[in-house]
This record gives structure tokens, sequence and C-alpha cells, in this order.
């Protein structure tokens, strides 16, 4: 056997050798990676290959299967690996900050590869540039009444586990101070209608608020926590009333929250025949939804929330774009 296919073999080896993590891509956790950065020492899917490449002076990328590995490079992978590279370039990733999974988008994927391995924002060592300290950057946010988009101040205070955002460029009292824990991010491109809209939800004085914003560079503060379990078009029946906002908040079933997966009697969509039922402990909301597999995969995210014991209280956004009413 050649040195090419030997050693084709022994990375083939080490992708399913237990303990070492290398069986998910080290960056978003996508099953069966086959590219590698033999720079770095870790396995990486495709998608992730494509953003190692745009930094050579960091990441140099190869695939397993189709590239020549000579011996020493074999031993480097061998040595290192995602499991060992993880804890080295993950040591510090703050809690608030959202790590991209396998179905997110290039951009979110492309924010995180870099933030850890070419601005090494989450070494261990002191040294590195970090989060540390307070972060300010100008952001487009949407008006209250219209659509329009305005330029505010959003200040980061790291250590506090504070966002600010002022109305005044120069302003001393914020508009709004959010406790970070409080606070859920997800981007929302098409919502907002740009390739960086950012949606942050939280929560202030019992009642939920949305502030929906972009960036122009693409350059966010990377405060991004959690994305939402599922997120889609369901039409609410029944009469209208303190349906706030369109968001019902979910505690867990010990509280007395449970999900049905049918419409009451009686009660049909208007337009779907598919439906769910809500049961909060001061009310039953109910929902259709376009498709059955739509109806399942709804069922599914709630049952998740409802069933852990400890969980914070989760957001069900149905907001007012999603038509309900
Ligand atoms: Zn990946």
């Amino acid at each position: 056997m050649g040195d090419r296919e030997r050693n084709k073999k022994r990375l083939l080896e080490l992708l399913q050798a237990t303990g070492t993590g290398n069986g998910y891509c080290a960056d978003c956790g996508a099953a069966d990676p086959d590219w590698a950065s033999y720079k770095l020492g870790v396995f990486i899917c495709l998608h992730c290959s494509g953003v190692h490449r745009n930094f050579p002076d960091v990441s140099k990328v190869k695939s397993v299967r189709l590239d020549f590995w000579d011996d020493s490079m074999v031993e480097f992978m061998t040595h290192n690996g995602n499991l060992n590279m993880k804890a080295k370039f993950e040591a510090r990733v703050p809690p608030f900050y959202y790590v991209p999974q396998a179905s997110d988008c290039l951009v979110l994927k492309e924010q995180w590869i870099r933030a850890k391995y070419e601005r090494q924002e989450f070494l261990a060592d002191e040294k590195a540039v970090s989060l540390q300290g307070d972060r300010e950057v100008f952001l487009w946010k949407r008006g209250r009444d219209n659509a329009q988009f305005l330029r505010r101040r959003f200040v980061l205070l790291a250590r506090e586990g504070l966002l600010k955002y002022y109305t005044k460029e120069e302003g001393k009292t914020p508009k709004a101070v959010i406790n970070i824990k409080d606070l859920n991010a997800t981007f929302q491109t098409e919502k907002i209608g740009h390739p960086h809209g950012l949606q942050i939800t939280y929560r202030k004085d019992g009642r939920t608020r949305n502030l929906f914003v972009y960036h122009d560079s693409g350059k966010l503060v990377p405060l991004i926590t959690r994305n939402y379990l599922k997120q889609g078009f369901m039409e609410k029946t029944g009469p209208k009333d303190a349906f706030e906002q369109g968001q019902v908040l979910l505690g867990s079933n010990e509280q007395g929250y449970e999900v049905c997966e049918d419409l009451p009697k009686g009660v049909r969509g208007n337009r779907w025949k598919a439906g769910l039922t809500v049961i909060t402990p001061e009310r039953k909301f109910v929902f259709t939804c376009p498709s059955e597999k739509e109806q399942r995969e709804w069922l599914e995210s709630l049952r998740d929330v409802l069933s852990s014991p400890l969980s914070p209280l989760y957001l069900l956004n149905a907001s007012a774009e999603s038509g309900l009413r």
C-alpha cells in the first residue's frame, strides 16, 4: 500500500475514532465531515471549509478523501483533532454567544468561524482579543410605529452583562437597559429585509419587547443566544381578545402548560384544517397550520419546550407579522 492510500486510511480511521469529536464538524456540528484544516488540526464540513479558505494565513484545508496527505500532516491531525482544538479555541465562549448549528445560514457560520480562529476571541489566554470590556456599535433600528429604520447607538457592557441603547448619539440616558440573560437575539434576514437583520427579544416589566435592527456591514455584536426552536406561520382562530402582540409565553408541563394535537370541537380554521391547542393556566390558544407536516413540527417543538422542567419562560413568538390577529 502506497503512502497515499495508507494515509487516507489513517485519516478515515481518525474520523471514526471515539473520544476525538472528529465525527462532527468542528465548527457547526454537521455529521461526517470530510474536509479538514491541516493547519488548525480540525475536521470540518464542506460548507465550513469554504469559510476557512478565506483566511489562508490562519487555516488551510484539504479534502480527506480527494487530496494528498503526507505523514506529518496525518500526525498533526492525530495529535490535535476536534475535541482538543475545541478546548483551545472555545475555552471562553461567552454564555450569551450564539454558536451556529449545521442548519444555520453561512453568514452566521462565517461570523463564528472568524471570531474563533481568525480573531481568536475565545482563547483561555488573557491577552487574546476578547469580549471583555465594552463594545459600542451603531445599528439601524426599526421605529416603533413605522417601517423606517433609525440609526441608534448600542453599547454592550460585557462584564455587567448589559446591553444599552440610546436614541441620541451623545445621549447620557439610555432608552433601554437590557440584561443579557433576559435577551434572545436571532438573525432575521427576511423579516427585516436586510442580510444582516437581527431580532432582539427581551422582557421588560413583565412584557415581551422586540427590537428589529440591522448593521450595515454585518459586524454585529455577537450577542446571539439561541435561535427560535421553530418559526413559521400559524393562524390563530377564535375570538379577538387579549392576545397581546401575538405572543404566548410558555411555561412547563408542571406549571399546567400543555399542547394537544387537535382543535376543540366546533372550531375549525378559516383556511387550514390541521391545528393544535396550547393550554396555559389562564386559557387555551387555538392555532391552525398550513399543513400536517407543519402541525407535527410545531407539536414536536412545543412539547420539547413544555417538557423541560426548569426552562425559563420560552416565547412562542407568533408575531404580528405572521398574520395572527
Ligand atoms: Zn460545518
